[in-house]
């Protein structure tokens, strides 16, 4: 029995919207409500293929997904959208039943029942036009784009190369607002927006109001990057032309960063930060720039991607370690605190430096983790093993952008609050100065905020950067850490030994306390105590190790191990020089060939020694001959390395040479040795030897 017999049909008429086909799509009953609501006739549309009500609005694919859902399944729900007579559209919420021969149980056909949803479709189109509607220039706003990029990851992954994203932003948009006011600024964006809008109209690309003075336009079906280059650049010409203004005119440009999709696994929010990344560097270039984003930096972003993945696991398996380097206060010998350094313990490439890594995650998300993890570690570490060392301080490095985010204050705060046997003071954060220079006011909020704590700050790396003066007196870090470059000079380069001093010199008269990195022997924490630097950090006490490592050498540390404190207090800076030599005569002896040991300890071709001599040494000890001897050795030792340099020797074989010139070095070093001794070292004791922190 057909449904046009059936004896619910007078309910269903009354109610519903009621068709049947046959299978080949054909009507073969219509009731009045659908023909009211299409506006056919029932003898228009008898016969005909139902086809004549499609809207165009579905994809192919959803209709083959229907036929074969009601095939295999015998029943499909869902709304479609429809066409009137009128050309309207028209939204139905349908159920479509297969229909089979009672007799025979083959399927005859199709029946489907619907109801007109119309209003609610407009109702939703209403709102979403509202919501995905940028209020100030009319162009579809970032939550249209949004939902753009949800539409895309619905494509198959084939068709996702052929899209590109371009980032427009208005240059100096900021002095349009300032010289005309905030009206002219509005009609300024409505204008470039309808612009680009007539601009593209004819092509798939949409423009999209971004926010700001900054559009975004979505590039579908694109395919070579030069046909889109000249595309945008045409764009930018077009967005360049004067505005009208008061009888005159306003010319504005805009710049552009594009990026399109290279490889599988690209998403739309990455495409929209290489576009970023492009604008930036388009930016950086002057106005009215175009810059597509590179297969090099696109490649370098990948790698980084990558690489914070890596650190993310490292973090998690333990590969990425804090280790620890002492800070020694040179006039008692004592352990102030360390430095906490990152390492990286990598399965295949060893010990990976921070600086290998760090620079290259910078403006990831992955940079604040590790910040933040590197904090956690040196708290558990400071409250495991110091808790009754209230005065052992541990330094942490921040990196630029955690320090001058707004919330840092805060978030160190909560980080604390977890570790309530640490002391606040016995944290300290190190901070580059090209950190504070970034966002000055928020840093120099976020740094008053961190010592109203009780939290110390220090500038680390000082003298590498701006070095400012006033700006110095501004941050006011309660600690300067001179970098390692000067101090590793600091012996044999007078420019670094000047530098040095200097700002040793205005720490004090700043009251800042001074630290200096990189001390690598102890005749460095000599002249480095001479200069009135009270604290030192370097391979010379120790190299950074792993936790235990380092609990292990304070175990064992006396305060007066490296002589501090048993030092003359006031010696000639001239004497100096001799501290160069006498490193140099050391290093010789650690040689198999002397002649190996050229050219370090010289300063414009002149050996330390012979510095020294000039400096002081002739004027003090001319009369002494110990001073004469030592000099005439090492005048010998120096020719030597000449001649070694320019064989071939006939009278002597180069082994006996090398015996001789060994014997000479090392003679000289006895005699620098009993000078240094004379010159630098109290003549008994000392510090008192035994604790070794700080407490
Ligand atoms: P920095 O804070 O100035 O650290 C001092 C650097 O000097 C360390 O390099 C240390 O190993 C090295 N050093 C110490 N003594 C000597 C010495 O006597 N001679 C020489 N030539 N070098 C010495 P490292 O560990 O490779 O760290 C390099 C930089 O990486 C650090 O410089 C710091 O800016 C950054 N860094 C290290 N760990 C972290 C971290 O956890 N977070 C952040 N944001 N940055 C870190
Ligand atoms: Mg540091
Ligand atoms: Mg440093």
């Amino acid at each position: 029995m057909s449904f046009q017999a059936d004896p619910y049909k007078k309910a269903v008429d009354a109610t519903a919207i009621f068709t049947e086909t046959d299978l080949s799509g054909a009507i073969t009953y219509v009731n009045d409500r659908f023909c009211a609501l299409s506006g056919y006739s029932a003898n228009e549309l008898l016969g005909q293929n139902h086809r004549i009500l499609k809207s165009g609005h579905h994809s192919s694919e959803f209709y083959t997904e229907m036929w074969q859902v009601l095939a295999s399944q015998g029943i499909w729900n869902g709304d479609i959208c429809n066409r009137r007579k009128d050309g309207s559209l028209y939204w139905v919420s349908s159920t479509m039943v297969a229909l089979t021969d009672p007799v025979t149980g083959l399927m005859k056909g199709y029946a489907a029942i619907r109801f007109d949803v119309t209003e609610r479709y407009e109702l939703v189109g209403r709102l979403k036009t509202l919501a995905y509607c940028d209020s100030l220039t009319g162009l579809p706003n970032r939550a249209a784009l949004q939902a753009s990029f949800d539409e895309f990851a619905e494509y198959p992954v084939e068709r996702h190369r052929d899209h590109a994203l371009c980032i427009v932003d208005i240059d100096r948009f900021g002095d349009i607002n300032e010289v005309h006011g905030h009206d002219v600024g509005d009609m300024v964006l409505r204008q470039i927006g309808l612009r680009a809008q007539a601009f593209l109209v004819d092509s798939s690309a949409k423009v999209f109001h971004w926010g700001g003075d900054e559009f975004v336009v979505l590039f579908k079906d694109w395919h070579q990057q030069e046909e889109l280059l000249i595309w945008v650049e045409r764009l930018m010409e077009h967005l360049a032309q004067p505005i009208p203004l008061h009888g005159g005119a306003l010319c504005v440009t805009c710049s552009a960063g594009v990026s399109e999709f290279k490889a599988d696994g690209t998403t739309p929010d990455l495409l929209l930060r290489y576009s970023n990344l492009a604008l930036y560097k388009a930016k950086s270039l002057g106005p009215k720039h175009v810059v597509c984003y590179g297969k090099d930096e696109f490649l370098q972003e990948r790698q980084n991607e990558e690489l914070q993945r890596q650190l993310r696991q490292a973090m998690k398996s333990g590969d990425l370690q804090v280790y620890y380097q002492p800070k020694l206060d040179l006039r008692s010998g004592l352990v102030l605190g360390a430095e906490a350094l990152l390492r990286w313990i990598h399965p295949l490439h060893g010990t990976v430096p921070p600086l290998d890594f760090l620079p290259r995650i910078e403006n990831l998300p992955v940079a604040l983790e590790i910040d933040q993890w590197v904090l956690e570690q040196a708290l558990q570490f400071l409250q495991k093993n110091f808790e009754k060392s209230p005065a052992f301080c541990l330094s942490v490095n921040i990196s630029a952008r955690q320090f001058q985010s707004r919330d840092f204050p805060a978030r160190l705060k909560n980080i604390l609050d977890k570790y309530p046997k640490v002391g606040f003071q016995q944290l300290e954060l190190e901070i580059l100065e090209s950190t504070a220079i970034g966002d000055f006011v928020q840093v120099n909020l976020n740094i008053n905020a961190i010592k109203s704590m009780g939290v110390g700050v220090a500038l680390d790396d000082f003298g590498v950067g701006y070095s400012s003066l006033a700006y110095l007196k501004k941050i006011s870090p309660q600690t300067i850490k001179i970098d390692k470059t000067f101090i590793l000079g600091v012996l044999v380069n007078d420019d670094d030994f000047i530098l040095t001093q200097s700002i040793i010199n205005l720490t004090s008269s700043f009251d800042f306390g001074v630290v200096a990195e990189g001390v690598e022997t102890v005749e460095h924490m000599m002249l480095l105590s001479r200069l009135g630097c009270p604290v030192v950090q370097g391979y010379g006490v120790l190299p950074p190790v792993a936790q235990d490592a380092f609990l292990a050498w304070l175990h064992q540390h006396q305060a007066g191990d490296l002589g501090a404190g048993q030092w003359q207090p006031q010696w000639d800076l001239k004497h100096r020089y001799l501290l160069a030599a006498k490193r140099f005569y050391e290093h010789v002896r650690t040689l198999k060939s002397p002649e190996l040991a050229q050219p370090a300890h010289c300063l414009e071709g002149m050996h330390a020694l012979d510095l020294w001599a000039m400096a002081i040494g002739d004027s003090h000890y001319g009369h002494d001959r110990e001073f004469s001897v030592l000099m005439h050795l090492h005048r010998s030792f120096v020719a030597g390395l000449d001649a070694e340099r320019d064989p071939p020797l006939e009278t002597i074989s180069t082994g006996e040479f090398r015996a001789e010139q060994n014997a000479i070095g090392a003679e000289v070093y006895r005699r620098v040795q009993h000078l240094f001794e004379r010159i630098f070292w109290m003549p008994a004791g000392g510090a008192e030897l035994g604790m070794a922190i700080a407490v």
